[in-house]
């Protein structure tokens, strides 16, 4: 506002202080977002491309997962890392769609632009998103497939799209398979006949050697560690195993104590005694009845001669977290005495044994107490590769608990995205006002994800779309996605090409709440900055915009 004629002008804000409001501040944020959004796109899909990131130590990571992506690059405009939240809140809730997420936010505003033009208030476009969504949900629940943790093969092909995209595609049969394995062994039911799934029971552990092809499902837990003396049984049957967190060693004196030995019978007395104390340390395990050990602590080299002796398998220094998945798939116990182990405290599994595993031995403890407990062992040739199979396994564990968990699924490919699209339309029509021109772009959005599916396969993304809508016009047509190889339209379930319902519910709706949440925005002020100068540094305070660069910082 002007200020009227001798009336005071009234400074609010610092002289200086960078400010931007109406639809410059709308403009400049969606024009940051719809930025990332970009950055990702050519990823998306089974023919998406990868991208290569160095950073300023030369570092390189080549990756396709928008996530991955979008952690890596450095992103300073405010408007755009909330994009960034909104992938990596996709990647906890769902374990996938990122990609998919980000692209759809983009389109989101980029929609909303065309609709402030036309004077519509940023409130309206932002509350028709929101009916929008709410209605995309019910929807989609609607047009999802049930699936139960018996479908196997259903939760297969979940996790075999969830890698589409990705490298190690030549292992994607075998890959899913452990995946679906692994949840199906975890998975519990809950009194009303629902599941759910504690990945934290799923032991991945790498070792880098091999092929991928090696990989595999242990029914147990895998320790990585040998036993610690040869002389021990390599293979234990019926194993009943102790877990102690305290060391089978004599405490060594704190400070350099001197001890003075005058003739040779005393030498012999303080040995003995050493001796006797390790000696009834393996004593109290024996009696205990185990016949297994894992310590958390040491094993002294006298007592691991004297187990190895009474042919108990030992193990010294195991990770505390291993201790506990140990003591939770066997049913033992942890003590911290081990005055206290008695057989009571004992777990137990069928069968332990130490294995070569590429260069190194590793202790693989199977058939135990628990239902519950598996682990995947993942190989490769290089330490890249093993670190990328993780990330996929990690992937399709988290699809396949989803599918598990929701007991619904989606047909991929922008089949899902296509029905929602034309659902949406005849919704908004029943709106009606201008709400009704929100609805409409929010299904026109959608379009963006078959539509980067085709371009990203090198086919015309227009003559998709128009076959797409036509097939979906059909009665039968409901599950008709792109088939990225010749462009046609194709049913998805027939192609085995499925997503659980979780992953596109949660796409749509942080999608949404981001983009109404940068469309409200329509002032953009720079904050004090938080952190006061140290003495002495000048304290300059004047101009800059905390955390905001001049431009879109892309
Ligand atoms: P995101 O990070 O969103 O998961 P992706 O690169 O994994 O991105 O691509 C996912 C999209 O690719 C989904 O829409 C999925 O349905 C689709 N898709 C996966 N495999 C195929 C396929 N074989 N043919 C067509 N679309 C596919
Ligand atoms: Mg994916």
């Amino acid at each position: 506002m002007m200020p009227t004629r001798g009336a005071p002008q009234i400074f609010v804000l610092k002289e200086g202080t960078r400010r931007e409001r109406g639809k410059g501040a709308q403009f400049n944020n969606i024009a940051a977002a719809k930025a990332v959004a970009d950055a990702v796109r050519s990823t998306l899909g089974p023919r998406g491309m990868d991208k290569m990131l160095v950073d300023s130590l030369g570092d390189v990571v080549i990756t396709n997962d928008g996530v991955t992506i979008l952690k890596e690059i450095d992103i300073e405009h405010p408007a755009a890392k909330m994009l960034v939240e909104v992938a990596k809140t996709q990647d906890e809730e769902a374990g996938d769609g990122t990609t998919t997420a980000v692209i759809l936010a983009g389109e989101l505003l980029k929609k909303a632009e065309d609709l402030i033009d036309q004077n519509i208030h940023p409130t309206v476009i932002a509350s028709g998103y929101r009916l929008a969504s709410e209605k995309a949900r019910e929807i989609l629940e609607k047009i999802a497939t049930k699936i139960s943790i018996k479908d196997t093969d259903i939760l297969k092909k979940v996790a075999m799209t969830s890698m589409s995209s990705k490298a190690a595609s030549g292992h994607r049969s075998l890959l899913s398979d452990i995946s679906v394995k692994a949840v199906s062994t975890v998975a519990e039911q809950r009194a009303d006949g629902s599941y759910f799934v504690d990945d934290d029971n799923i032991q991945i552990v790498k070792k880098q050697g091999g092929s991928i092809a090696d990989t595999e499902l242990v029914d147990g837990i895998i320790v990585d560690k040998e036993r610690v003396h040869p002389g021990m049984p390599a293979q234990v049957d019926n194993a009943k195993i102790a877990l102690v967190d305290a060391a089978l060693e004599v405490k060594k004196t704190e400070i350099d104590a001197k001890i003075e030995i005058t003739d040779p019978t005393q030498l012999q007395a303080f040995l003995t005694e050493e001796e006797d104390m390790l000696k009834r340390m393996v004593e109290t395990v024996k009696k205990s009845g185990a016949t297994l050990l894992f310590s958390q602590k040491g094993i002294d080299d006298l007592a691991q001669h004297y187990l190895a002796k009474n042919g108990i398998y030992a193990v010294r220094r195991v990770k505390k977290s291993d201790m506990e998945k140990l003591a939770k798939a066997t049913g033992g116990r942890i003590i911290t005495n081990l005055d206290d182990l008695t057989a009571k405290e004992l777990g137990h599994a069928d069968l332990v044994e130490e294995r070569k595993v590429g260069p190194d031995e590793l202790t693989f403890v199977t058939g135990c107490k628990s239902a519950h407990a598996i682990s995947i062992l993942i190989r490769g040739g290089t330490e890249h590769v093993v670190d990328e199979v993780e990330r996929i396994v990690h992937d399709a564990l988290r699809v396949v608990s989803a599918g598990v968990e929701d007991g619904k699924a989606l047909p991929g490919g922008g089949a899902a995205e296509i029905e929602l699209s034309l659902g949406l339309k005849d919704y908004g029509a029943s709106v009606g006002g201008r709400e009704q021109l929100a609805i409409e772009a929010f299904a026109n959005a959608l379009d963006v994800i078959p539509r980067t599916l085709g371009e990203n396969a090198g086919l015309d993304p227009i003559n998709v779309l128009i076959k797409l809508r036509s097939e979906h016009g059909k009665k039968s047509g409901k599950n008709m996605g792109v088939n990225v190889l010749t462009g046609e339209p194709q049913d998805m379930l027939k192609a085995n090409i499925i997503e659980p319902l979780r992953v596109k519910t949660q796409a749509l709706q942080s999608a949404t709440e981001v983009a109404s949440m940068i469309l409200r925005i329509d002032d953009v002020i720079a904050s004090r900055k938080t952190p006061t100068p140290p003495p002495g540094a000048g304290g300059h305070e004047h101009g800059g915009m905390g955390g905001m660069p001049p431009g879109m910082g892309m």
